[in-house]
């Protein structure tokens, strides 16, 4: 599959529609009109790329829909050259969306099927995060820490007490809390000991599970 003109003036479309929806971060908006959704999903599934839904990418999984990853990237204020750990790799588009703004990106998956699937895709496309890992993020990654950013993918029905501690001071983490539905929910570490807790908004996610599969 290629990238052309006709995908860049889709994805132009996109940005302008997640503009309406009230994304405002220049940066954000500029990675949803250079990241090629469409390779990320079956070819088959071509036509479907550039409308704003979340979409299967197999085990079960889905892409997140344009709106949520811009939303929840948004959130977190990247910076050139942050150290950011997501959790769900999945299709990898996120992931794809925060090298875009530069970031030092790791990002861990629980499923294996999907996990060396995206492995071979980022090579393939030439994405480059620091590490892609085959593990449990309930658990983060406390070898790597601490973080500017965590970003979690998949919808926890609790906040996993290791991700809270592996954020630097000033650092965020940006994760979608409940079962049925989620409240999107930003932690700021003020510091060592303190977290600034806001709530912003419903959405649904695939759940966030234990364990590896
Ligand atoms: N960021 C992805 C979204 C994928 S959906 C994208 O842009 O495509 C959420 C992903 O989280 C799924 O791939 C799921 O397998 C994964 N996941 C669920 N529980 C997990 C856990 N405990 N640790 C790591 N990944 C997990």
């Amino acid at each position: 599959m290629k990238d052309t003109l006709k995908h860049s003036g889709m994805r132009n479309k996109l940005a302008q529609v997640l503009s309406a929806k009230g994304i405002q971060d220049k940066t954000v908006l500029d990675a949803i009109k250079t990241v090629p959704r469409h390779l990320f999903l079956d070819s088959s599934f071509e036509d479907h790329a550039y409308q704003d839904k979340a979409f299967p990418i197999g085990a079960e999984q889905t892409i997140s829909q344009p709106y949520t990853v811009a939303f929840q990237t948004e959130l977190l204020k990247v910076k050139s050259s942050h150290k950011i750990l997501e959790i769900g790799t999945g299709s990898g588009y996120q992931t794809a969306v925060l090298l875009h703004l530069k970031a030092k990106v790791y990002t861990i998956e629980r499923q294996q099927e999907l996990f060396k699937k995206t492995k071979l895709f980022f090579n393939k496309m030439n994405y480059r995060p620091k590490k892609v890992i085959f593990g449990d993020g309930y658990k983060g990654l406390p070898q790597e820490a601490p973080f500017d950013g965590i970003i979690v993918t998949a919808g926890a029905p609790l906040v996993p007490k290791p991700l809270l501690s592996q954020l630097k001071v000033g650092g965020k983490l940006v994760i979608p809390v409940g079962v049925e539905e989620q409240v999107m929910t930003l932690f700021t570490r003020k510091s060592e000991k303190e977290f600034e807790k806001q709530e912003l908004g419903a959405f649904r996610f695939v759940p966030l599970l234990e364990n590896k599969n």
